[in-house]
């Protein structure tokens, strides 16, 4: 609960509020009026603030507290109008089962409170002067307090100082940036990566999309997130990160899947998007929904060890767009995500950092590659290929049967393969097959079904002499795609003994 008073603040009756018999702890933060700001002494303050907005942003606040902590009751007062030195200005309580929460939460809401709320001072000194501080601009435009705030001179010139010592930046191409909006789609292993430079660069507007929680599989690679942050949103996780590391800028969190629903809504009004999803009818239907708005898309793709770079401008049209490359979203069964195949953890920072440096070269207008790069992190070689357009790509060719985002279009592949087998199928068949459970050891955290054989994915890829050519196997986990990998590339080497549980 949140309220702004105009009127002196009752302690004993807002504790009181807050008491309740489940909470082991409650913790309680004053805020005073001091005498004395930045060498000036002051005799008085007198604190504005917009009701509306600072009820709305704080109940905001109070239920990422609520949802962060399982913090049991949280009151917080703020005073409005005119305080003399020592009046309190601020009073929050928070209670919760163990202390450690309460502390964390009322730091947390109180930290928010002072950086999101529009609220703001006038101070009145002992020589006779008054002034509104640090928001002066608040007062006169309206503004959200902490863009205003911060977007005072001095402090954009110090914070972007050694940017804009380069001759391609200066303070035009600052100021260009500053303009900037950029939609980041995933906040996960290039996201981590993508997202703080992007906000210590001062690209203006930042959309975070990303609809995931964070998994502790997540954590060697998304180091925008702690241990402690499993299982919050990661695109409200990773705004509140990046308002932190530059308060100048805005940030806005779309906690949503990208579907053909949402895409055209999500893509829209942005200068560039930056593709760091991990999921290919994603890409695609990302890729296609920027060009079709004539908007640029930086691109990348992981696979183990590798990553992919590319930059699809729909101005620079003689390379050709990503469909040119690649023409259909490739079957699931020929090649994997992290999910399936794994990747390092740097490999997946490196190709966010690369994508950051294409960005910020776009927005300030610089050259960016025209190439296709790959990066091979394990062999430490990096090869660029040039892409040219292709007359026949179904979207940027002479004739594209892509002309506007349908859904149809980003469906994963429903044929069933042959060798795609249900329970019953694989019961009813006369194969005599033998179950192989193809996890890896780590992956198994039960025991296994008796008839059921282990021979781990990695170990089949590298040795597939491990299995008879007399007997049928079915391969079963709990990743049918993975399944579905093995048996493709098994067949592909002309074992025509394998099948996959569907
Ligand atoms: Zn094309």
């Amino acid at each position: 609960m949140f309220q702004l008073c105009d009127q002196s603040l009752d302690v004993p009756a807002l504790k009181k509020e807050i008491e309740n018999p489940q909470s082991g702890a409650c913790v309680i933060f004053e805020g005073w009026v001091r005498n004395h700001n930045e060498g000036r002494s002051v005799d008085a303050l007198a604190y504005e603030g917009y009701a509306e907005l600072c009820q709305t942003e704080a109940e905001n606040i109070m239920a990422e507290a609520a949802s962060r902590y399982q913090i049991e009751k949280g009151i917080c007062c703020h005073r409005v109008g005119h305080l003399e030195i020592g009046e309190l200005a601020v009073w929050l309580g928070v209670t919760a089962r163990h202390r450690g929460t309460a502390f964390e939460a009322c730091r947390y809401i109180i930290d928010q409170i002072k950086l999101r709320l529009p609220i703001w001072k006038k101070e009145y000194y002992s020589d006779g002067h008054a002034e509104w501080v640090n928001c002066r601009e608040c007062a006169k435009h309206g503004h959200s307090h902490t863009q205003v705030h911060f977007n005072e001179e001095k402090t954009f010139n110090s914070y972007y100082k050694r940017q804009m010592l380069l001759p391609q930046v200066g303070l035009a191409g600052q100021q260009q940036l500053r303009n900037a909006k950029v939609m980041v789609v995933g906040a996960g292993g290039l996201g981590s990566a993508v997202l703080p430079y992007l906000a210590g660069a001062g690209v203006g507007l930042i959309g975070i999309c990303d609809h995931d929680e964070v998994q502790l599989s997540n954590l060697h690679r998304q180091t925008l997130y702690t241990y402690e942050d499993q299982p919050l949103s990661k695109a409200e996780l990773a705004a509140e990160r990046l308002r932190k590391v530059n308060p100048m800028i805005e940030v806005a969190a779309w906690k949503e899947r990208v579907v053909a629903d949402n895409v055209n809504r999500l893509v829209e009004g942005n200068d560039l998007i930056i593709d760091c999803t991990d999921n290919y009818a994603t890409k695609y239907l990302l890729h296609d929904a920027a060009w079709l708005k004539g908007i640029p898309v930086v691109f990348s793709g992981l696979y183990q060890w590798e990553g992919q770079l590319a930059v699809f401008h729909p101005e620079d049209k003689g390379k050709g767009c990503m469909r040119c490359l690649w023409p259909e979203i490739p079957d699931p069964f020929s090649m994997g995500t992290c999910a399936q195949v794994g990747v390092m953890g740097v490999v997946a920072g490196s190709m966010g950092t690369l994508q950051a440096l294409e960005a910020v070269k776009l927005l300030l207008g610089l050259e960016v590659t025209g190439k296709l790069v790959l990066q091979d992190f394990l062999a430490g070689e990096r090869h660029a290929f040039d892409r040219i357009r292709r007359v026949s790509c179904p979207l940027c060719g002479d004739n594209p049967n892509i002309t506007e985002i349908k859904e149809s279009n980003y469906l994963p592949n429903q044929t069933k393969e042959p060798w795609q087998l249900s329970e019953k199928e694989a019961a009813d068949s006369k194969l005599n097959l033998k179950r192989v459970d193809i996890r890896e050891e780590f992956e198994i955290d039960e025991p296994l079904c008796c008839e059921t054989v282990h021979i781990p994915f990695s170990e089949m890829m590298s040795n597939p002499d491990r299995l008879s050519s007399e007997q049928n196997y079915l391969f079963v986990s709990p990743d049918g795609i993975k399944c579905g990998m093995l048996v493709r590339s098994l067949r592909e080497k002309g074992m025509e003994n394998v099948y996959s549980l569907l």
